[in-house]
């Protein structure tokens, strides 16, 4: 018998301007064991643990939104892999791909505990990565990220590759730290078949520095890239924001993510589930819904998918970020490490 429950539980998620909400992106924590300048403070307060969802209403969520039609999860942070446990949470949601409800499991990671992760992630499933690298140079690495080590995470990349993921490098574009390196960056990952995708900074949360000293516009990038490199548009689509080009010279496909510049919001397919169980419905928008009081109100998922159905009928139209020098706030008031990216 189809009882209401199921009838909710099956709906598929069309928010008010008829996009399809497919693609799940879930940070585990919002801790992490790097603290990249553009994204955290030097002296970041944690959330409390009791605050987050644990592993079993993360795979409950997560399952809600695949049986509501999400074909896509993301599994993001903070550091993901920092997350205790977090195997079981990519071998739970594997089910979902062997029952060929789920097309794609992936994370985004900063790489550092690949070299000990990777076998496992490709057991449960997962068969391409992100993994964020914004310079070559170890002191600037080290500059960046503040606690990272280069050679931990090159080494990392080295023993995904090996386990049969297929890496994705993700290069956050920071003038006068490494707009002189992207050259290099791009023999670096197209030399061993990645895609290179390039992100402008976008403005969320407070960090210690001023955003518009490292804003580089990517169409600037783009610019001076083409003085040397010859750049394809190509209709390729990973299912996200990033436009492509194929790079004749090394045959490639370079990406660029320009929220400022250009407004990707006309295809979102995508919501955030943050680790306490928060679902930001706009990467740039502060509304939200809280599915936590929803997970936690009962045991079976009633509450809960009315709660999603809820959130997807208020998904706005799109972001505004801002930065210029105006405006020296954030845009919006969460790190990224609280949504993942
Ligand atoms: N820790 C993981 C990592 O670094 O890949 C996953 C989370 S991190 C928040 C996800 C992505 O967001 C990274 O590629 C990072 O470079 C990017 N990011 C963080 N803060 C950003 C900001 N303010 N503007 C643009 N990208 C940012
Ligand atoms: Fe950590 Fe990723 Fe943020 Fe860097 S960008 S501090 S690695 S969450």
């Amino acid at each position: 018998m189809t009882t209401l429950a199921t009838l909710s539980d099956q709906a598929s998620m069309i928010d008010p301007f008829g996009r399809h909400v497919t693609y799940l992106r879930v940070s585990v924590t919002d801790r992490c064991d790097f603290r990249c300048v553009y994204c955290m403070s030097e002296h970041m307060t944690f959330l409390p643990k009791k605050d987050l969802l644990t592993l079993e209403e993360l795979d409950r969520t997560c399952s809600a939104f695949v049986r509501k039609g999400v074909r896509k999860l993301r599994i993001t942070g903070g550091e993901p892999l920092v997350r205790k446990n977090v195997m079981w949470l990519f071998k739970a949601l594997g089910r979902h791909l062997e029952e060929g409800t789920l097309d794609e499991l992936t994370l985004t990671t900063n790489g550092s505990l690949l070299h000990r992760m990777s076998g496992d992630l490709y057991a449960f499933g997962v068969r391409r990565i992100n993994v964020s690298l914004d310079t070559l140079s170890p002191t600037k690495f080290k500059e960046i990220t503040r606690w990272g080590d280069l050679e931990n995470v090159l080494n990392g990349i080295t023993a995904a590759e090996r386990a049969g993921l297929k890496i994705k490098i993700n290069a956050v574009a920071l003038k006068g730290v490494n707009d002189q390196e992207i050259d290099e960056l791009i023999r670096f990952a197209h030399g061993r078949g990645a895609d290179l995708t390039l992100i402008e900074t976008m403005p969320m949360g407070d960090i210690e520095g001023d955003r518009t000293d490292q804003y580089l516009p990517l169409s600037q990038v783009r610019a001076d890239l083409m003085e040397r490199w010859t750049l394809k548009d190509i209709p390729y689509n990973s299912g996200g924001p990033a436009r492509y080009y194929e790079i004749s010279e090394t045959g490639g496909r370079l990406g660029f993510i320009t929220p400022l510049t250009h407004n990707f919001c006309e295809s979102c397919n995508r919501v955030r589930l943050t680790c306490t169980g928060t679902l930001y419905m706009c990467l740039g928008q502060d509304d939200a819904a809280d599915l936590r009081s929803a997970l936690r109100a009962s045991d079976d998922d009633r509450a809960l998918n009315s709660a999603i159905d809820e959130a997807i009928g208020r998904k706005p139209k799109g972001h505004d970020f801002v930065i210029d020098r105006r405006s020296q706030a954030p845009a919006v008031s969460r790190h990224m490490s609280v949504t993942g990216g």
